[in-house]
């Protein structure tokens, strides 16, 4: 028995099988978009820990970082006795969220906690009780973020009953026909049948479905989002916490709509791996909780403050936004590449910055999605020595999401090993 399986046995023994995991590979280190496991073998990373490590595993910075904090000290509660490092992400946060509106944040430890906190803000601001999300979406496992999440299998599936007003419409999906005509028809029929607008407290939207399949919003879709808000008294959630960060090649997606959102969450890529989420939004709104109402024991925790900063410091200093273009045009070339190969196979290419999507569909038939050759290609991935994810309500989309430090010559030689798992799984 190699040490991967003989550690794969002690987890499936000691971890209940809902914690699942994709990979049988154990991870005994990770340098930047590499990672190795407990037999030695090496990984191109094109999954970066669910789009978190934006700047690569262990970037010397952010060790460098949290080092010094965990010395300095690592818990003190944000809400008992608070320090300089939540000001200064804050203020940071403040200014890259896109709109003039001064805004205020609150500091979370993961996205799920961001969304739940989001919507109890626009609560306690409207005083409404309704909340309007989008199919395909995904929003976290918590019980009201699971509720807002879009998709059954294996994420609502076993665990209602879920909390009550949250409604779902439509999102634009090009390739399924699905249009901003109809998201937006969808909206107003849920006013008519089944919520009024007054009493819709939020809607809240990913700029760019992660889990749902990479799909982006189309710019008319979200300005209408911010004129429906506005003229209804609906607080605006958009949810960037897979999509923030750089990876789409902007700071944040949003800011390709120009529009200004009232309140945005953020995970994931804030830290680099470190445990800590935020809302933003503008300061009326953030301040409609009473003190107390918001946080959590390790809301913000010093060691993710100072791991935040040290991430934001890294995406300036080293280009990343622009570097995310760079990576996309790159991955586009090679994606065109296999379409061109399997013309029948490639049914949609999205790419977002370094949110990077290959739909995959059978004779070339949208409407016909090939859910079986996309789990082969995850199937095989560890033996190419590939870390690869895949998304979509069907399960057949792969998408790639490398760290933005990655070098060319990784990017390059992670295709190649797709390429060849491709050629494998196909024949
Ligand atoms: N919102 C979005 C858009 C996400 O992609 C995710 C995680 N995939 C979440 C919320 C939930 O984040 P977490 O897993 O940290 O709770």
């Amino acid at each position: 028995m190699s040490n991967n399986q003989k550690l794969q046995e002690r987890k499936s023994n000691a971890i209940a099988r809902g914690m699942g995991n994709l990979y049988s590979s154990f991870v005994t280190h990770a340098k930047n978009a590499e990672l190795w496991d407990a037999d030695g073998n090496r990984y191109i990373d094109f999954a970066t820990g669910i789009a978190v490590c934006n700047t690569g595993h262990s970037h010397p910075k952010v060790v460098e970082a949290v080092q010094k904090q965990v010395a300095n000290f690592s818990h003190t509660c944000l809400m008992v006795n608070p320090y300089e490092q939540a000001v200064e992400l804050a203020e940071k946060l403040n200014t890259l969220v896109p709109g003039d509106t001064p805004k205020k944040s609150i500091f979370v430890s993961t996205g799920a906690e961001a969304v739940e906190n989001a919507v109890k803000i626009a609560r306690a601001y409207t005083g409404r009780r309704g909340t309007i999300a989008f199919a395909g979406g995904f929003h976290g496992r918590t019980n009201l973020s699971m509720a807002l999440t879009g998709k059954t299998v294996p994420y609502k599936h076993l665990f209602g009953p879920f909390p009550g007003d949250i409604y779902h419409a439509p999102y634009p999906m090009a390739m399924h026909g699905i249009t901003v005509e109809d998201s937006i028809r969808g909206i107003e029929t849920l006013f008519k049948t089944s919520i009024e607008a007054r009493d819709v407290a939020a809607i809240i939207i990913e700029p760019v479905q992660g889990e749902g399949g990479f799909y982006a919003a189309p710019v008319s879709l979200l300005t209408y989002l911010r004129k429906l808000c506005d003229e209804e008294g609906i607080v605006l959630i958009i949810d960037e916490v897979q999509s923030g960060f750089g990876r789409t090649g902007t700071f944040f997606n949003l800011e390709r709509a120009g529009i200004e959102a009232d309140i945005m969450t953020m995970a994931k890529g804030i830290a680099g791996g470190y445990p800590i989420s935020a809302v933003c939004g503008k300061a009326a709104i953030m301040d409609a909780p009473l003190p107390g109402g918001l946080g959590g024991t390790y809301g913000g925790s010093p060691v993710g403050c100072a791991a935040a900063l040290a991430v934001l410091d890294i995406i300036e200093e080293e280009g990343l936004v622009q570097r995310a273009n760079e990576i996309g045009a790159q991955f586009e070339k090679r994606i065109q590449a296999v379409s061109k190969k399997y013309p029948d196979l490639v049914g949609d290419i999205r790419i977002n910055g370094a949110m990077i999507a290959m739909e995959l569909v059978t004779n070339g038939e949208a409407k016909q999605p090939n859910t079986e050759v996309t789990q082969q290609i995850i199937a095989h991935a560890q033996e190419a020595g590939l870390v690869l994810l895949s998304c979509g309500y069907y399960g057949n989309v792969i998408r790639f999401l490398p760290a933005l430090t990655i070098t060319d010559e990784l990017i390059a030689e992670g295709f190649d090993k797709f390429d060849a798992l491709l050629a494998k799984v196909l024949t």
